[in-house]
Order: structure tokens, then C-alpha cells, then sequence
């Protein structure tokens, strides 16, 4: 064990944990889980990753838990790794959901149970399930949020709308949008939400237009400064339809340079993941809602589905129909994400010990 540990260590710059099994749940558990994270830049991988290798560690597994900078040679080049060390199974969080059939083809040679964890893994028969929020709900929720909080089923508007996607190669970001966009679409056909800035998709399939990078909070600053200067003489944006909390980030940076206050003429601004930065900003009045989505509960999920994969029982899923990776349907469990806005910050993200009312300042 030790020796494999060092082996991965040398071969990656990021931490390698490996301890000795010894748990209490019986049957086979004890082999080694190899964890693949996409970032440590954004704070939810690091929760993640964090999070289920404590859960897996008390569970009696050895773990590998690295992360890739978000770049995707570095993520092959990891996995590849892991699998030399013959984990018993791989959870990976992807960069490029496009771009590891090569490598999870050398996991399944050697029999490797693949699970994708929150993004799908497509175009591979190698990856057997997959673990996630519901993605589509996510983008549901952030434009029900906009169609209630600006009274639109009441015919109410028009209303100055922005809208932002995330990043073209993450396989949620068309969920998510497409969530979003079924509400408020028909909204901008009727007049009631116009787009100055003329980057509204015509339609579900046409959102990678706008979608930011790699998630990059500076690519959506300079997106939304840009939209502001060259579109809003005159104007001002009432509300931004922001996939997540890195995205919204950076709309906020933009709409404060652009002298926007809270309080007074500040735009609704969506969010999701409950980052910290995000939630201090929705206290401060510069951010309306963010989709919170307890990775601590997923992180129980997959630890689950690790355990019963191990032990050969049969593996819990409750999704077989939605997540078509362009080569099969992957069996998946979808976790419910929740809406938390400032009134709901306390009730929720603090009484469930996700945050100390000492790192929110309250
Ligand atoms: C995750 C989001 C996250 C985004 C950027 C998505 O795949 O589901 O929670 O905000 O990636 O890291």
C-alpha cells in the first residue's frame, strides 16, 4: 500500500492519500478508490473531493484523490495512474466529458467499475454509472425564481435580461440551461424579457453561444463589462440569468465597476453551488439566489454506490431514461437540488452545518 501510494505520488504533483483499510462494514471493503477532480479554483471540488474521501477512508477504503487544474491531458494523464494501481473503482468528476473514452477504455480491460460523478462522461461505453444532481431542475429553478420574483406569469415587464450559460464542454451546462430557457424563453418571444445585448438563444440547442470557458468568473467579468458598455447607454439590466456562482462572480464584479448599487438598482442575479464568496455577496444584496446543491449528500451517494459495488450487491440508481451519453443510457442517481435566497441563508445553509455563522459573518 505504502509503495503504491509513493508510486502515485511521484507520478502526480497533487496529493495522493492512502491509508490502510480496517472499517467495520464487513464484506470486501478495503481496496483502493481512485477519485479524479477537475479543480481546486472552483471551492466546490474541493468540498467534494474532500468530502467523499473521508466518507470512503471510514468506510475502511483506501483512497487516491487528484485533481487536474482543469486541464484535460493532466486529468488523463491521472486516471491513467490510478488505473496502473487497479483501484476497484474510479469516480470521476470530468473536465472534458468528451475527451476519456481512451483512458476509461483501459479501466474497463482491467475491470474497473467507472462512476461520473456530477458531470456526465459521454461518447464511451466505459462508464457504468453516474451520480448527480438533477441538472435539469437546477435550471428550473433558477428561472422560476426570475418568472416569480418579476411577477411574469402576470404578464409583467418588459424587463432588460442577460443571459449567460456555462462552459460548452461540461455536459450540465446544456442541462442547465435548457431548464432555464424552458421557462423564460417563451418570456422573451412575448416581449416581456428583452435582451439588449441581442445573446438570446433562439432556442435550447443554441446555448454555447453564450456559454463562458472552462466556468472562468474573469471570462464572465469581461463578457458582462463588454455587454454593459456596448449595449446600456441609456439602459440598465434588470435581471442576469447566471448558470452558476463562478459565472455570477464575475457578472457581480462587472455591475459593481459599472457603478450599479445594491439595494437600490441592483439586477437579480441566479447563481448555484452556495460558494462562499456568492453566499457573503447575497447578504450584501448583490446576488438573488443561488441553487444549493449539499455535496455533502452526494458525496454520501456515491460512497454508497462504491460500497455496493465493491460487494457486488446491486448498485441503487433512480434515473435510467435521461442521461443518454451519445453511446448508451447511464444508470444514474439524481440528488434534489433547493433554492436558498438571503432570507434562507440561516435556515438552511447554516443549521445544516454546510456553514458556520462565523464565515458568513453572522
Ligand atoms: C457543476 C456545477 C459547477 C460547475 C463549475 C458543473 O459541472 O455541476 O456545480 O458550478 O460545474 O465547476
Amino acid at each position: 500500500t505504502a509503495l503504491a501510494a509513493t508510486a502515485l505520488a511521484a507520478c502526480s504533483s497533487e496529493r495522493t492519500d492512502a491509508s490502510p483499510g480496517g472499517g467495520e462494514t464487513g464484506g470486501e471493503a478495503g481496496g483502493l478508490i481512485g477519485i479524479a477532480m477537475p479543480t481546486r479554483s472552483l471551492e466546490r471540488w474541493n468540498n467534494d473531493g474532500e468530502n467523499l474521501e473521508a466518507l470512503l477512508k471510514d468506510m475502511g477504503y483506501e483512497t487516491s484523490l487528484q485533481y487536474a487544474d482543469n486541464k484535460v491531458d493532466q486529468q488523463i494523464t491521472q486516471i491513467q495512474n490510478m488505473i496502473n494501481q487497479d483501484p476497484e473503482v474510479l469516480v470521476v468528476a470530468s473536465i472534458d466529458g468528451t475527451a476519456l473514452g481512451p483512458v476509461l477504455d483501459s479501466a474497463k480491460a482491467k475491470d474497473i467499475t467507472v462512476i461520473a460523478y456530477d458531470r456526465l462522461i459521454n461518447d464511451t461505453e466505459s462508464v457504468d454509472y453516474y451520480a448527480t444532481f438533477d441538472n435539469y431542475q437546477v435550471g428550473q429553478l433558477q428561472g422560476k425564481f426570475i418568472e416569480e420574483e418579476l411577477g411574469l406569469a402576470d404578464g409583467k415587464g418588459p424587463f432588460n435580461l442577460e443571459p449567460f450559460a456555462g462552459s460548452p464542454d461540461d455536459n450540465n451546462a446544456k442541462f442547465f440551461f435548457s431548464g432555464a430557457w424552458d421557462v423564460l424563453l417563451p418570456y422573451v418571444e412575448k416581449g416581456q424579457l428583452v435582451v439588449p445585448s441581442g445573446k438570446a438563444p433562439a432556442s435550447n440547442d443554441d446555448w454555447t453561444s453564450i456559454g463562458v470557458q472552462g466556468w472562468e468568473s474573469a471570462k464572465a467579468q469581461a463578457e458582462m463589462d463588454n455587454r454593459l458598455n456596448s449595449f446600456y447607454a441609456g439602459k440598465q439590466v434588470d435581471v442576469v440569468l447566471s448558470p452558476n456562482d463562478s459565472l455570477a462572480l464575475g457578472i457581480e464584479q462587472a455591475l459593481d465597476a459599472a457603478g450599479y448599487t445594491p439595494g437600490e438598482e441592483w439586477p437579480l442575479v441566479t447563481g448555484q453551488d452556495a460558494d462562499l464568496a456568492n453566499v457573503k455577496n447575497m447578504l450584501a444584496g448583490m446576488q438573488a439566489m443561488t441553487v444549493w446543491k449539499d455535496t455533502r449528500t452526494l458525496g454520501e451517494q456515491v460512497a454508497t454506490m462504491v460500497d455496493q459495488i465493491v460487494k457486488g450487491e446491486e448498485v441503487e440508481v433512480n434515473d435510467t431514461e435521461t442521461y443518454d451519453n451519445g453511446v448508451k443510457v447511464v444508470p444514474s442517481y439524481l440528488l434534489p437540488p433547493q433554492v436558498v435566497t438571503p432570507d434562507t441563508v440561516e435556515s438552511s445553509l447554516v443549521e445544516s452545518g454546510f456553514y458556520d455563522a462565523s464565515e458568513l459573518g453572522l
